[in-house]
């Protein structure tokens, strides 16, 4: 198995210029019913600079598609 980095509190994650730092993680049951933790990383908004939090998985966080997100929730859904 290959070696998976883990997020933790205080986990910076920079993708593509833009900082993300995990503020903590939270459990979460996935549809089969495994237990997994996941990580909750917050960034700051590309228009208003406002922060907005994605979630990732803790292992292999730099593998997700979260950190795509770039915009709060209300930017997010202006530009959709
Ligand atoms: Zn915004």
């Amino acid at each position: 198995m290959a070696y998976l980095k883990q997020a933790q509190k205080g986990t910076e994650h920079i993708f593509k210029g833009r900082t993300y730092k995990c503020i903590g993680t939270e459990p979460y049951t996935t549809r089969d019913g495994r237990q997994i933790n996941l990580a909750l990383f917050e960034g700051a908004c590309a228009v208003c600079g406002g922060s907005f939090t994605v979630k990732t998985t803790v292992d292999g966080y730099e593998r997700t598609n979260a950190f795509y997100t770039k915009h709060c929730p209300t930017h997010r859904k202006a530009r959709k």
